[in-house]
């Protein structure tokens, strides 16, 4: 009975520019799962005003695109990004080749809604400008920042810098007053230096949405540890005071202590999944986890921290040494032809060169191919712990860390595609993946009133697809129209072939 009347008594929509995206499948995710119904998506300006499963009436001035046979999705957030960071480019490439630089910047917004990335978090915004510059672009995904990531004194972030310049290069540092081995020197205002100062720094003055920080405990052992690590106590009073103002906080953690070190802190999303699982020369050969490893895997599952796996970090060096990565068509989409003539290039191929000599007792000697094989034991892990994860239901967030190290085998939107992929090989489902790239990330990052569903009232970024993400991940890849803020654009017109 209220259904017949809620049918017969809508009354008519007026728009003012708007799209109505009629006979289509939507899925839309929610707190359990997802619902899917066939009916009609009605955007007005840059805001979702009705979903239905009923036909409307509407008046005024709207586009119709018809939906017949296709899925609309929310657009996928990508919650770890380096926008400054660029694919393929070290800063002294960067500074020889600025017009390459340029016209990737200039690309960059486009490749993430090439491949359907309509929001990001930018989760060390150390280059304001580099940002600022894309959000003055016409078209582009919706960006967030987590400010400056929370530098600890004297932690990894400074050790390049000498000792004696830490704290001036670094002026926003966190002091670590539980940390005995740090001495501060006189002069120092240590207001200025606390939590409360850090964080309220990142949320009023860069409109951070989010907080980072960073436990690095020696890269599987591969580095000796020559900085300080922060305590758990400053770390305590880092989650206190983000939660006071609203914000979660992002670990940089990929190691099981780390991870361990994260819980016990209560930090709230790991930007990282778990490779190493103690010295990576222990357990380079060791394909199960440990019983203490996998309890706590399932206990960052059961307690819904949130988690990013970011398989592509690994996956990304280990192509770095792959010959075939750089004939794969879709780079076209999302590097300008430049660039990727200069990728193919003994220059730009340095970055083999730069992991050679970081790991250089392990990669000494070795051929590209032994490298791949043994970095492809890295990937093992992270799958591993991936695949505990997915079946304890963990709180999976997505996001890849693009482009890690400036590699060129992490490229803008495409890795997101990359990732995904990943995720489904190590046993996540593709419900859950559909979940972790919309509904859990806004959700994460307290954007669930803007994104993450199909839902009246929330922002219009929202994607069309040929095929159904629930059936193969390769729908993510048959987009067919972006729409971004209710601007209705058409996939093939981002792409770099297109400019
Ligand atoms: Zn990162």
């Amino acid at each position: 009975m209220a259904l017949i009347m809620s049918c017969q008594n809508e009354a008519p929509i007026t728009l003012g520019n708007g799209i109505l995206i009629n006979n289509v499948t939507i899925l839309t995710p929610n707190e359990n799962g997802y619902t899917s119904f066939k009916g009609s998506v009605i955007i007005d300006n840059d805001k979702i005003v009705k979903v239905s499963k009923n036909d409307q009436t509407l008046n005024g001035n709207y586009q119709t695109v018809n939906g017949k046979g296709k899925y609309i999705i929310p657009g996928l957030i990508d919650s770890h990004v380096h926008l400054a960071s660029i694919a393929g480019m070290g800063w002294k490439h960067k500074k020889k080749y600025p017009e390459l630089a340029k016209d990737y910047y200039n690309q960059l917004p486009r490749s993430y809604l090439y491949f359907g990335y309509t929001t990001l978090v930018d989760v060390n915004n150390y280059a304001p400008n580099v940002i600022n510059g894309i959000l003055r672009k016409p078209v582009r995904p919706d960006i967030y920042t987590c400010g400056d990531q929370i530098v600890v004194a004297h932690d990894l972030m400074m050790n390049d810098t000498p000792v004696e310049d830490r704290l001036i290069e670094h002026p926003h540092f966190l002091h670590d007053k539980y940390n005995d081995n740090v001495e501060m020197p006189s002069d120092i205002d240590l207001d200025k230096h606390t939590p409360k100062a850090l964080v309220s720094r990142i949320v009023d003055e860069s409109q951070g949405i989010c907080v980072k920080t960073l436990y690095e405990d020696g890269f599987g052992g591969t580095e000796e540890l020559t900085w300080e690590l922060p305590s758990k106590d400053i770390i305590k009073e880092i989650v206190t005071e983000a939660h006071a103002q609203n914000v979660p906080v992002l670990l940089h953690a990929n190691a099981y202590e780390a991870q361990k070190f994260g819980l016990e802190t209560g930090i709230d999303v790991f930007a990282h999944g778990m490779w190493h699982w103690g010295k990576l020369t222990d357990y380079l050969n060791v394909n199960e986890l440990p019983e203490t490893h996998k309890n706590l895997l399932i206990e960052i599952a059961n307690k819904k921290v949130g988690y990013q796996p970011t398989i592509r970090v690994v996956g990304g060096q280990k192509d770095v040494f792959n010959v075939n990565f750089l004939r794969n068509k879709k780079l076209q989409h999302v590097y300008p032809e430049d660039l990727l003539n200069w990728l193919n290039t003994e220059e730009g191929k340095w970055q083999e060169q730069n992991i050679r000599k970081y790991a250089k007792s392990f990669f000494d000697g070795l051929t590209n191919e032994e490298i791949m094989a043994l970095l492809q034991k890295v990937v093992d892990k992270v799958e591993i712990a991936t695949s505990t994860l997915a079946e304890h239901d963990a709180n999976l967030v997505f996001g890849t860390d693009t482009p890690a190290a400036n590699t060129h085998t992490m490229p803008p939107g495409l890795n997101g595609y990359l990732e995904m992929q990943k995720w489904q090989e190590s046993g996540v489902s593709l419900e859950q993946i559909l979940l972790a790239a919309t509904y859990n990330n806004a959700k994460a990052f307290n954007l669930e009133d803007k994104y993450g569903s199909i839902e009246e009232n929330k922002i219009a970024n929202l994607l069309l697809l040929d095929k159904n993400p629930l059936k193969t991940i390769g729908a993510y890849n048959t987009i067919e129209k972006v729409i971004i803020r209710g601007q209705l654009l058409n996939r093939e017109n981002l792409s770099a072939t297109s400019n």
